[in-house]
């Protein structure tokens, strides 16, 4: 089965809305002739100004989080009612700086994803061990977890508009990869929790895209791997330099 290359970019808490434009506006002309599904995920701060770059374009705009309910007193929040009013069309929700940072549980993120999906969202939901996790053998133990509750509920009817990224906690942001291997043998499984939850076919066709410190020098061993369909970027996604020999992996 083969199964299309999703590239995404995770802007996090970077760039000014001019920053954001000019980053977009490169993005929007070099990844033209790009051969595969792209995503940037800014600042919501800025999603209105790249979602302008972007539209009309191969590159999806993507908000990196949204509130889990359609309104109401949430300050500080963001709902999904306004990121569709922005032209938002995926939001990325479980990232690991959510889960840890902010103590995001998995009811909660579950409870994102279903409203994320009756507004019409793509949703990349995330998961990923801590390194005292995968240390203590339990890896894929929590990645089943995170998958199986992130996933509570959701239909398999709406399973084509989920990607999962798997991120390993002690991956983001620290310059340390999981070896290719590593990383497959997470994905296989991750596609056997699917496959047991929603069916072979769902499983096969399921995007698991990987995380954590992957560079142009790492993009392409990774995805040679057989379950390795893409890549959730983060620090190499803030500059077109960096985040372009990414997306066009060989
Ligand atoms: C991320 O934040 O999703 C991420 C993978 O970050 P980095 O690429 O910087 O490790």
């Amino acid at each position: 089965m083969s199964r299309p290359y999703y590239i995404a970019g995770n802007w996090k808490m970077h760039k000014t809305r001019a920053e954001a434009a000019e980053l977009a506006g490169a993005l929007a002309s070099r990844l033209a002739d790009g051969k595969h599904k792209y995503l940037v995920a800014p600042s919501f701060t800025s999603l209105e100004t790249v979602g302008a770059i972007l539209r009309g374009t191969n590159i999806l705009l993507g908000a990196q989080d949204c509130a889990p309910a359609e309104q109401g007193a949430h300050t500080g929040e963001v709902s999904v009612l306004q990121l569709k009013d922005l032209g938002v069309q995926a939001v990325i929700l479980g990232h690991s700086e959510r889960r840890h940072i902010y103590k995001e549980d998995d009811a909660l993120i579950n409870r994102k994803v279903k409203l994320a999906l009756k507004h019409g969202f793509e949703v990349i939901l995330c998961v990923g061990e801590l390194l005292e996790e995968r240390e203590a053998g339990r890896a894929e133990a929590v990645c089943e977890t995170q998958t199986i509750q992130g996933l509570e509920g959701v239909s398999a009817a709406d399973i084509p508009k989920i990607t999962i990224a798997y991120e390993p906690v002690w991956a983001i942001g620290t310059g340390k990869t999981a070896t290719p291997e590593d990383a497959d043998a997470i994905h296989a499984f991750v596609r056997k929790v699917i496959a047991r939850l929603y069916g072979t076919d769902a499983a096969e066709k399921i995007i698991i895209q990987y995380g954590g410190s992957v560079k142009s020098e790492n993009a392409a061993q990774l995805m040679a791997k057989e379950h390795i369909d893409g890549a959730l970027v983060g620090g190499a996604a803030l500059t077109a330099e960096t985040f372009v020999p990414i997306a066009k992996f060989a």
